[in-house]
């Protein structure tokens, strides 16, 4: 049964989604939910299982067993309602080369069943949207990659689909096209459409998408925010730095099973212990006006180590990871205090692709199963 746009609040479900191919499990148990009307980013390695999960999701191929809801309805019941909500942008172009870009969009208009009427109005408004409308009479072998790319978004939503699949929509274009890109996808979203997004560029991902998947080997190794993987990451690098450390790690150990994390002596103990072994985060602040007693009283702080600075002006500094923000916030009221300016600031804080890597690469995998 389908439940109704306004009322949805998953635009997909799936429960225990399987694919094999003979002996081989490309996709195992997939559990994933996906928001209504989200950008939803889907990441892996490559051969991690990501199009054979789109592959089952747009009813391409059959899955071998689990279940997949989407748009309201049951891919392995109902496949013909889940085509007609759905829109597709594949890994590799699939238009006919032979063929105008018009008379491409106009075969999947047709395909889908859009009135002449509508389909003159749309075709028209997609690709002026798409900014393709210039080039809609050439025929697609004599296109660029670029171009080809705009006219499959617009067949892909020549039937107003609710939900977007886009495989890799960026791969191999210039930077000035895939911001277009990412625009419309942006202003796609806007209007109600949920986005699925499966992408290898960690930039794209976290510009766009609300929620993202990582997949690795079948499985799904992750499923949050981008700012929630990247702060999950510096808990577990923490967590492996007090493994590393037997003293620390047994403290931790005794302050859980104690059940009380305001347990004064123990936690003075970790405390005491974590002053001959703290990790910390590098920061670097570039400015104006930044002098050597500004570098001395810095270099005062009890949260901050091995200050530098550096000939080009920059101050580098180590700060106590488990007292971070004070610490940034105590070296620019030092800064400021001293009449300098801040023109900007880092920290070497993880971003999504170290968490890409962290989930997917073996040696990183191996670290965290001794971590645990
Ligand atoms: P990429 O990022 O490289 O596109 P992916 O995550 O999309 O990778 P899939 O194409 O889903 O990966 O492939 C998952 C695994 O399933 C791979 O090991 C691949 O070789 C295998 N596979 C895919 N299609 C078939 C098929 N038709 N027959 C046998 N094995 C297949």
């Amino acid at each position: 049964m389908c439940v109704t746009g306004e009322i949805m609040k998953y635009a997909i479900e799936t429960n225990k989604l399987t694919k094999k191919y003979g002996n081989f499990l490309a996709v195992d148990e997939l559990d994933m939910k996906v928001k209504n009307k989200s950008i939803f980013g889907f990441l892996g390695p490559n051969g991690a299982g990501k199009t054979t999960s789109i592959k089952m999701l747009t009813c391409l191929i059959k899955a071998t067993s689990g279940k997949g809801i989407v748009a309201g309805y049951d891919i392995s019941k109902n496949p013909n309602e889940v085509r007609e909500k759905i829109g597709m942008v594949p890994q590799l172009v699939s238009l006919y080369s032979d063929l105008t870009a018009r008379e491409n969009v106009e075969l999947c208009a047709d395909y889908y069943g859009v009135t002449k009427e509508d389909k003159e109005d749309r075709m028209d408004d997609l690709m002026e949207l798409v900014d393709i409308k210039y080039a809609e009479n050439k025929l697609v072998k004599q296109m660029s990659g670029g171009q080809k790319q705009k006219v499959s978004v617009v067949a892909s939503l020549i039937h107003r689909p609710d939900i977007l699949f886009l495989d890799e929509p960026t791969i191999g274009l210039d930077p000035t096209t895939k911001m277009v890109l990412w625009d419309l996808i942006q202003e796609l979203n806007d209007e109600g459409h949920t986005i699925i997004l499966c992408s290898h560029d960690m930039y794209e991902v976290e510009k766009l998408c609300e929620n993202i998947a990582i997949m690795n080997q079948g499985k799904l190794v992750a499923y949050n925010t981008p700012q929630n993987l990247k702060d999950n990451l510096i808990i577990e690098k923490e967590k492996l730095f007090i493994k590393e450390n037997p003293v620390l790690a047994d403290l931790q150990n005794e302050i859980m099973d104690s059940n009380n994390v305001n347990d004064f002596k123990l936690n003075n103990d970790l405390k005491k212990e974590l002053d001959t072994y703290i990790p910390t985060t590098q920061l670097s602040v570039m400015g104006e006006n930044l002098t050597d007693e500004t570098v001395e009283e810095i270099k005062g702080l009890t949260n901050v180590y091995s200050t530098k600075f550096n000939h080009d002006g920059r101050i580098t500094m180590d700060l106590d990871q488990f007292s971070n923000k004070n610490g940034i916030n105590e070296v620019i009221k030092i800064i400021l205090k001293n009449n300098g300016v801040v023109t900007s600031i880092s920290t070497n804080d993880p971003s999504l692709e170290d968490v890409f890597v962290n989930l997917t690469s073996k040696k990183y995998n191996k670290l965290d199963e001794e971590a645990k």
